[in-house]
């Protein structure tokens, strides 16, 4: 059983504003691809081929780990961007709130976490052990669900992500970035016992 390269859940060209036509190009058919394809070479004829890409991922490590889990990441990066804004639940907004203060701390905190993470890695908002919100930056392919946290949103911070767009500005990518974030995916992802009622 093969790992599939899931379909955008929007059109390549209308993330324009903020990721351009040529950066989702090359992000999702050659990187994301990429991962995906190296992936299914590895599991090719073992035990590994009969698990969900979860599995695969929660029980390797190396080479395979890496490609499984940065498949696993790009999924959910895509995920977490919509081509029409939308606001911020209430519910989530008030847990957001509850645990930064306000949420332009929040914000602000995400932005600088991303912004700093040096070299290659991801930006998480998760869940963590003890069910509280937090922000972590995770190297590489390191991803939340194999720490027994639950991720909410995720950007992506390798240079392949922006760079065509922004070169050298990261932190321009990020604040535009955080423009098109689908709150209704991210608020979907918080169990419900967590959120304020
Ligand atoms: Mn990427």
């Amino acid at each position: 059983m093969a790992i599939k390269l899931k379909p955008l859940p929007y059109a390549e060209d209308t993330l324009g504003g903020v990721i351009s036509k040529e950066t989702i190009g090359f992000h999702y058919h050659k990187h994301h691809q990429g991962y995906v394809n190296n992936t299914n070479r590895l599991i090719d004829g073992s035990d590994f081929e009969e698990m969900t890409l979860v599995d695969i991922i929660r029980n390797s490590d190396g080479t395979l780990f890496n490609n499984a889990a940065q498949a696993y990441n790009h999924e959910f990066y895509w995920l977490c961007m919509r081509p029409d804004p939308v606001a911020v639940p209430p519910k989530l907004k008030s847990l957001i709130e509850k645990s930064f203060e306000s949420f332009e701390v929040f914000k602000s905190t995400f932005i600088d976490k991303a912004a700093t993470l040096f070299g290659s890695g991801w930006c998480w908002l998760e869940l963590d052990l003890n069910e509280n919100l937090t922000i972590t930056q995770r190297s590489n392919a390191d991803t939340p669900i194999i720490h027994g946290h639950k991720p909410l949103l995720v950007c992506d911070v390798w240079e392949h992500a922006y760079y065509l767009d922004y070169q050298n500005r990261r932190k321009e990518y990020l604040e535009k970035w955080f423009e098109i974030i689908d709150w209704e995916f991210v608020a979907s992802m918080v169990k419900p016992e967590n959120l304020a009622t």
